[in-house]
């Protein structure tokens, strides 16, 4: 079988090797599609935290070709997705209920990347987040359960009431999935963006109003004006990841709001904060990681009920061959995500 390893920034090779056979408990999927994503496009710039070479991609859909003694949830023929990480319910954090920051996640990507004809799952994610897909729901609109999840605890971590304004920066495919969330929670929604094309799907997504950053000196000012009085935005959500984007949101809070930091930036990075603006204007600044369980089992509900489609966010196909081509073109905005897809 073909899969993608990761050797160096620039360089990841398609490369043959056997069809993975399931331990106790394992399941191994024969991908039917597999989804590009903004993790990718960074790795393959300045790579990621795994020793290359390593395999790559995250968010894959399939069929159940082989499941090892003890599975009864999943039989060979199977139409499934599974998430890309479990928690180990068993560290202080699961305990605690904070399960996406356990210290033994599981993470598939290490053992198995999801650009490959066939995947194996560990045992504790076929456990606790993978699923059936139930007849009528696509692979594509299934394999975006991993983004989804992430950006459906995001947007159930961030604090605003019916009717307020939400401001979503960034509308790359989290940042797309956290306006329709904002939305359907009951948000008015703005989006910050600097392609036209990203806000023309935003507004699709629900947003109210749109701003192209490109076009405006203050992108925090812009989005102030768009409030009442100026005061600011009840939440302002970061899904770019960059540290000068996490500052434009906590300055486009109005006092008493809430800022969710979710875009992850290089590590050891710095973020100035007014203290005027943290004591006396009393603004929250929450970060969040990845998901939990509870999140991935609401988001393949919300799904199953068409909260986003599929058709929204995956453009092109390739075929594994062209895995650079899709990264690379998910990279220059012309598309929301790519799809490879299997034979
Ligand atoms: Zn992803
Ligand atoms: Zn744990």
């Amino acid at each position: 079988m073909k899969r993608v390893l990761f050797y160096k920034p620039q360089d990841i090779r398609v490369e043959e090797t056997d069809i993975p056979i399931p331990g106790p408990g394992e399941v191994v999927i024969r991908n039917v599609v597999s989804l590009t994503c903004g993790t990718d496009v960074k790795t393959y710039k300045r790579g990621y935290r795994f020793e290359p070479p390593f395999a790559m991609g995250h968010e894959a859909s399939g069929v159940v070709h082989a499941a090892g003694a003890g599975v009864g949830k999943f039989k060979v023929g199977d139409r499934v997705v599974a998430h890309n990480s479990a928690p180990c319910n068993h560290c202080y954090y699961c305990k605690k209920g904070l399960q996406s920051m356990c210290v033994d996640l599981i993470q598939n990507q290490l053992v198995n990347g999801a650009y490959a004809e066939y995947q194996k799952i560990p045992a504790p994610i076929v456990e606790q987040n993978m699923f059936l897909i139930p007849d009528g729901m696509s692979h594509k609109q299934a394999a975006l359960l991993e983004p989804f999840s992430c950006a459906v605890y995001g947007t159930a971590l961030t604090e605003f009431d019916l009717g307020d304004t939400v401001c979503v920066n960034g509308c790359g495919p989290i940042g797309l999935m956290f306006i329709r969330m904002c939305y359907l929670r009951g948000a008015r929604v703005i989006a910050c963006d600097m392609s036209d094309n990203r806000l023309a799907v935003a507004r699709k997504m629900g947003a109210l109003e749109t701003v192209n950053v490109g076009r405006v000196e203050d992108q925090a000012k812009a989005v102030r004006e768009l409030t009442e009085d100026g005061r600011g935005v009840d939440a302002a959500i970061e899904a770019v990841g960059l540290p000068e984007v996490w500052s434009v949101a906590i300055n486009m809070a109005r006092p008493g709001g809430f800022v969710l930091c979710f875009g992850g930036t290089a590590k050891g990075l710095t973020v100035p904060v007014d203290t005027t603006k943290l004591h006396y204007e009393q603004i929250t600044i929450k970060g969040v990681f990845h998901t939990t369980p509870l999140y991935v089992n609401a988001a393949f509900e919300l799904l199953k009920m068409g909260a986003i489609s599929a058709e929204d966010f995956v453009q092109n196909e390739y075929p594994i061959e062209d895995i650079e081509k899709a990264i690379l073109e998910h990279a220059s905005g012309s598309v929301i995500k790519n799809c490879i897809a299997f034979g």
